[in-house]
């Protein structure tokens, strides 16, 4: 999950939620409600401000993350259970880190640029597709909160989109935006960060209460993902945008495969 509506939400809303009241509120609700999503997979929908594209075939300008950043570990969470969802995630059909080539090269140098302090990358998330967003929301809409107190034991699940938790869209589909954390080298053992991936809480944010060594942790993280081009979220420490994303108002669905 991300906290997408002030800064990954902005390129969208600028125009496309910025258009006059009535056809914004017009499209904002057939996206809400999953009329533009219901479409065949060969749909495209464009505005004057961004692309939904829903072509089934994964475009040559992404890449599996793993196969160009040597060691990078790689823990997809919304390919398995052990996610806020508590189930696999409606288009993840393989525990692979998809991004943008451009968003992978960036992300290798990082790696690159760790490895000789003793530190290496795991990503929990990288693409995520549009139809996997809108599982998020029909989620947040349940009553189901068997994953509360490990996920958002200070959130009503209620108050997750108003409090911004949950939108209807997400960077992560522009396939430029990776959640991810530090890992001890050798081995996958991940640093201190203050509170897990995905903890949905203030505490995981910038001005969170946590002790000084994860605050170090996330200094270091963010400080060689800002290095090499990537924007830190400023609510959640694990969740990065490449300034120069090559799909700024693109938002893919084909299945992560
Ligand atoms: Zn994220």
């Amino acid at each position: 999950m991300d906290v997408i509506v002030k800064i990954e939400e902005s390129a969208a809303t600028g125009q496309f939620c910025g258009a006059p009241r009535a056809i914004r509120m017009a499209l904002c609700f057939a996206l809400l409600t999953g009329i533009f999503w219901g479409t065949p997979v060969t749909a495209q929908i464009s505005s004057p401000a961004s692309t939904v594209s829903t072509s089934p075939a994964r475009p040559p300008a992404f890449v599996d993350a793993a196969t160009v950043i040597p060691g990078l570990v790689v823990d997809m969470r919304y390919f398995g259970t052990h996610n806020f969802v508590g189930a696999r995630v409606d288009g993840y059909e393989a525990p692979v880190c998809v991004l943008s080539r451009q968003a992978a090269t960036a992300l290798a140098a990082v790696q690159r640029d760790l490895s000789p302090r003793g530190l290496g990358l795991k990503v929990f998330d990288c693409y995520r597709p549009a139809r996997g967003v809108r599982h998020f929301v029909r989620w947040a809409r349940d009553r189901d909160n068997s994953t509360k107190a490990e996920f958002y034991p200070h959130v009503a699940k209620g108050n997750l989109f108003r409090d911004g938790y949950i939108a209807s869209r997400s960077g992560h589909s522009r396939g430029s935006t990776v959640d991810l954390t530090l890992v001890k080298l050798p081995g996958d053992e991940e640093l201190d960060m203050g509170t897990p991936f995905d903890f949905l809480s203030p505490q995981s944010g910038q001005h969170g209460k946590v002790s000084s060594e994860a605050r170090v942790n996330r200094k270091i993280l963010a400080d060689a993902m800002r290095a090499r081009g990537f924007i830190p979220y400023d609510k959640e420490w694990w969740h990065f945008t490449l300034r120069n994303e090559p799909f700024p108002n693109s938002y893919f669905d084909f299945p992560v495969r």
